[in-house]
């Protein structure tokens, strides 16, 4: 097939903008539409995870997020006097993957920062203010169409294809302002999840002087964002409120993620309720997946390779889902009841790392990203690549060969995919927990 493009992107949110990165940093000729100008003022997310800082390393943006990104301490459920009921997980575990387990930053930056790295990759051509032609035109001029274009995805509704109901769905109003001082009110470090049973909350101190308030409503309720506040000592003369909106928190997941050479992607193919933080991360880890898999297809791969991309990804993003609800509905019971503490109050720490949709047929950790100690992706090529315990191991297949002891979990040699998570073990040398390794790391 003759087109003008290998991909044509639609939409330039988060997930947009990061794959067109990836596929610029993979080679792929690529064209993204968005219909507007700007990235999208408002912040909606404000929380990430060390995998997605790792994939944006990747990219090469490491010196904009150590000026971006805000290292996030905690997160308490409180009750409604902001007493501690009992913290979710720890946040200060060592960072296994290379960064921190969490950070909290202001999404606009973080959306301008994917886009003027684009610059990097002449071969990537975005058409801001340009709406996307209709879909055989797309199918035209590109191989693939990955729609990245929102909850409301034009091109998932063009499909037919039907959102899988988590059945979560509530209205919270959510309120950000800029504090005029960081140091006035005193506010929590902590993320905390409020469980009042007047109203269920949540509080995110974010990156700089933004800090972030999100109430549960009644039907038809509408709150006055400062005498909400007030409670938290902010009003008008410390602080100006930067949004004040509505919004109807649901989990979903589509039923499908692929049509032929079109493929759904970030908010299109999924959406969640954000007490874990978990949307945009999740779209994130879409781009990730299908962008080595279009490139590998392209230099010859078996095009069935793409059909891992909704098994492996659509699994993991109801596993995220799900957990997000947990997360909410946490809230509702410890509200009733603040001595029903959850069971698990010590998550795996490999949590997010896990694909569980990912059966590739072998032990422990095939399906887990492999952990990044001293620096290690900056030493990795591209691709395919074996990383060995030591200088004995031998490629048994010509691939290159990368020795970081900290890195194999114990195993001779693990086999990374071009997304940094691992295919295959070799030979098991020391037996170690995961929980060994992120200690030495
Ligand atoms: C209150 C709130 C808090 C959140 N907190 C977090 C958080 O802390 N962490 C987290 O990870 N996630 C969070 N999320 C979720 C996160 O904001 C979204 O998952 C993420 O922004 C979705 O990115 P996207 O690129 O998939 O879609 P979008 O950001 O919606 O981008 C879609 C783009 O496609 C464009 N477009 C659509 N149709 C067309 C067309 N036909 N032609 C051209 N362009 C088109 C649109 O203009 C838009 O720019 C939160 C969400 C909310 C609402």
């Amino acid at each position: 097939m003759s087109t003008s493009f290998d991909v044509a992107i639609v939409g330039f949110g988060p997930t947009g903008a990061t794959l067109a990165n990836l596929c610029g940093k993979a080679g792929l000729r690529t064209v993204v539409y968005e219909r507007s100008t700007l990235p999208y003022s408002q912040p909606r997310a404000c929380h990430l995870d060390a995998e997605i800082a790792r994939v944006f390393q990747g990219l090469g943006m490491e010196a904009d997020l150590h000026r971006l990104l805000t290292v996030q301490h905690g997160m308490d459920y409180v009750d409604r006097d902001g007493n501690p009921l009992f913290t979710f997980e720890a946040f200060e575990r060592p960072p296994m993957l290379g960064w921190h387990e969490d950070y909290v930053f202001v999404q606009p930056q973080l959306e301008a920062m994917l886009r003027t790295n684009l610059e990097w990759f002449p071969h990537v051509e975005v058409r801001l203010g340009t709406e996307a032609p209709p879909l055989d035109q797309l199918l035209a001029e590109a191989s693939w169409v990955v729609a990245c274009d929102g909850a409301r995805s034009e091109i998932r509704q063009a499909l037919g294809i039907r959102f899988h109901d988590l059945l979560y769905h509530q209205t919270w109003q959510v309120m950000d302002v800029v504090l005029h001082d960081v140091t006035v009110p005193t506010l929590p470090k902590e993320i905390h999840q409020i469980c009042d049973p007047d109203r269920l909350g949540t509080y995110v101190p974010s990156h700089g002087a933004y800090r972030r308030w999100e109430f549960q409503l009644a039907e038809g309720e509408e709150l006055d964002a400062w005498s909400v506040l007030a409670r938290w000592g902010v009003n008008e003369t410390n602080a100006t409120l930067v949004r004040n909106s509505q919004y109807r928190f649901h989990a979903l997941v589509a039923e499908q993620w692929r049509a032929g050479r079109v493929f759904l992607a970030g908010d299109a193919a999924h959406m969640m309720p954000p007490f874990m933080g978990q949307g945009m991360c999740s779209g994130i880890r879409d781009a990730v997946n299908i962008a080595w898999k279009l490139a590998a297809v392209k230099d010859g791969a078996s095009p069935s390779l793409l059909e891992s991309y909704e098994s492996e990804r659509r699994p993991h993003a109801e596993a995220v889902a799900q957990m997000s609800i947990e997360a909410g509905q946490t809230l509702a019971r410890l509200a009733a009841d603040p001595a029903d503490l959850p069971v698990a109050a010590t998550p795996d720490p490999t949590r997010w790392s896990r694909l569980p949709g990912l059966d590739l047929g072998g032990e422990f950790p095939v399906g887990h990203l492999l952990p990044q100690p001293n620096r290690l992706d900056d030493r990795l090529p591209a691709g395919w690549v074996w990383v060995a315990a030591d200088e004995n191991f031998e490629s048994p297949d010509g691939l290159p060969v990368v020795v970081e002891p900290l890195a194999t979990y114990g195993h001779h040699a693990v086999l990374v995919r071009p997304d940094r998570y691992i295919g295959e073990v070799r030979s098991i040398t020391i037996s170690r927990t995961p929980e060994s390794v992120v200690t030495e790391m």
